[in-house]
């Protein structure tokens, strides 16, 4: 690890208010729960409090979107595609402002805020603007569903919201969003945008609070349809909620992915996707590149490099322009990341992480590699949801499927071959929503995006996208 000099973006770029209301029918209310703290995962100070919205608020949210839905819906494609593209093009304006608050919030580093999530974040508003006056034209005729209940999770909290709302709207329906409860603070920002945009009081409403909330926005007999961003857990008990309702659903839930490196792979190549498949957002990632499936004859070399590589990666202040491994971004979520990396020594894997020191305050874990893993270990079953890759061995393609195959997931795979024939049997074989060929972790509006299995059900993105917020397909 060498010497660098620290180059801090300001956090004065953003105005942080001490405390947020709830934002229904385009206006900033208080909520009548117990207001909670958000703080910033680096350094534990508390950002801001927050409202918490009970059962009488999210009617009074769900209200207001149906009242506003029989506007917006009627507005020719048109005319919801300029609202659309203004809200794109004031969020590219106040980028800045919002990468800092992002990495503020949620503990990522702001390079990746900065130059990942928020211009996609953008690209998806821009990109379903497009679309909203094409959808009869596509064939899709004009029926939105109503009110979507949306309720979303912390590791993308602006990039996940920019999935949920930009398709919702632009096919004329009206939302209500709730933001995870330790990532709150950018979806309030663009409650602000859409003001700033003069987007019609009631298409969007955002209401903030924990999972209780979560599950009145979902169990709205009013909502009609429901789109569900988080973990498996939850997204098991939405499902039995919703279930006997004519409520439309999509869940977008765990990932375990495999990244399968094959013997002829470029092997610079495939450490740089394994580093970007695993230690991107400090592995708060659903698709995360978990699992390494290497083959056994190139093992020895691929983890030497991989280790230099991980050894040059720097871990610290989220503002700081050279950070690559920002803060994990809640006690709870560190706890967990702890209790099952535990769980790899005790079962007989072997732990290495680069020598790193970590900050006093904040929540931190270091990037953590696994080998001599098996199959029947926790830490190559579980999604970890932090900076931890177990890496398993192959001798064969087929053995390399089967492993890749060998869970309750299905979220992405990654395949590292130079060989076309190769890459294209072994990506039809994987049971997996999303293959990456030498590549992991790219995304773009235009590609739909969702899983197999327990990953969910659904696709978010590109024209799929759509279909997820129109009632019939024609
Ligand atoms: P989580 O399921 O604990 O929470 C997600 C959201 O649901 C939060 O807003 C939470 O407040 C809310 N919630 C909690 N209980 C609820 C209930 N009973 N009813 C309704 N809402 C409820 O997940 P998390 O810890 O915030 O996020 C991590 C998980 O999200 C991981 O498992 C990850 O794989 C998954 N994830 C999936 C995708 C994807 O596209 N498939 C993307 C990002 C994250």
């Amino acid at each position: 690890i060498f010497e660098y000099a620290p180059a801090p973006e300001s956090r004065d770029v953003v105005d942080i208010r001490p405390s947020y209301g709830l934002f229904i029918n385009g206006e900033f209310v208080d909520g009548s729960g117990t207001p909670f703290k958000t703080v910033n995962p680096a350094s534990e100070e508390t950002l801001a409090e927050v409202a918490s919205a009970t059962e009488a608020d999210v009617d009074r949210a769900v209200q207001a979107a149906r009242k506003a839905f029989g506007v917006w819906s009627a507005l020719p494609g048109s005319e919801r595609a300029k609202y659309l593209f203004r809200i794109a093009r004031i969020i590219q304006e106040r980028a800045r402002e919002l990468a800092v608050l992002e990495s503020l919030d949620n503990g990522k580093p702001i390079k990746e805020s900065r130059d990942v999530d928020l211009p996609l974040v953008a690209a998806h508003f821009f990109y379903y603007a497009g679309w909203a006056d094409k959808l009869a034209y596509a064939g899709y005729g004009t029926t939105p569903l109503g009110v979507a209940g949306q309720v979303i999770p912390w590791n993308f909290p602006l990039l996940m919201l920019a999935w949920k709302i930009a398709p919702a709207l632009a096919c004329g329906n009206t939302v209500v969003l709730k933001p995870a409860e330790t990532t709150p603070l950018t979806a309030l920002l663009f409650a602000e945008i859409c003001q700033q945009a003069d987007l019609p009081p009631g298409v969007v409403n955002i209401v903030t609070g924990a999972g209780e909330t979560g599950a009145a926005v979902v169990g709205h007999p009013d909502v009609d349809k429901v789109a569900f961003t988080g973990s498996t857990e939850v997204g098991r008990l939405i499902a039995k909620s919703v279930a006997g309702t004519n409520k439309k659903v999509t869940l977008e839930l765990g990932g375990k992915a495999a990244n399968i490196v094959f013997d002829d792979a470029a092997i610079d190549q495939a450490v740089e996707g394994i580093v970007t498949g695993i230690f991107f957002n400090q592995g708060h990632v659903c698709c995360a590149g978990s699992r390494l499936l290497v083959q056994e004859s190139v093992a020895e070399e691929l983890l030497s490099s991989l280790k230099r590589r991980l050894s040059t990666l720097r871990l610290g202040d989220p503002l700081d322009k050279n950070t690559d491994i920002g803060a994990i971004n809640s006690a709870a979520q560190l706890a967990k990341i702890r209790e099952l990396s535990d769980t790899g020594e005790a079962e007989g894997a072997d732990r290495w992480s680069p020598a790193c020191s970590l900050p006093d305050k904040g929540f931190w874990f270091p990037p953590t590699v696994f080998t001599g893993v098996s199959q029947s270990h926790r830490i190559a079953r579980e999604e970890i949801f932090g900076p931890v890759l177990s890496v398993l061995t192959f001798r064969t393609p087929a053995e390399a499927v089967e492993k890749a195959n060998n869970t309750p997931y299905g979220l992405s795979a990654g395949v590292w071959t130079e060989k076309a024939s190769r890459m294209l049997w072994t990506a039809s074989k994987l049971r997996a929503g999303v293959v990456w060929s030498n590549t992991f972790n790219k995304f773009d509006p235009t590609s739909p995006f969702g899983g197999y299995k327990e990953s969910g059900y659904g696709r978010e993105g590109g024209r799929h996208g759509l279909e997820a917020y129109l009632k019939e397909i024609s």
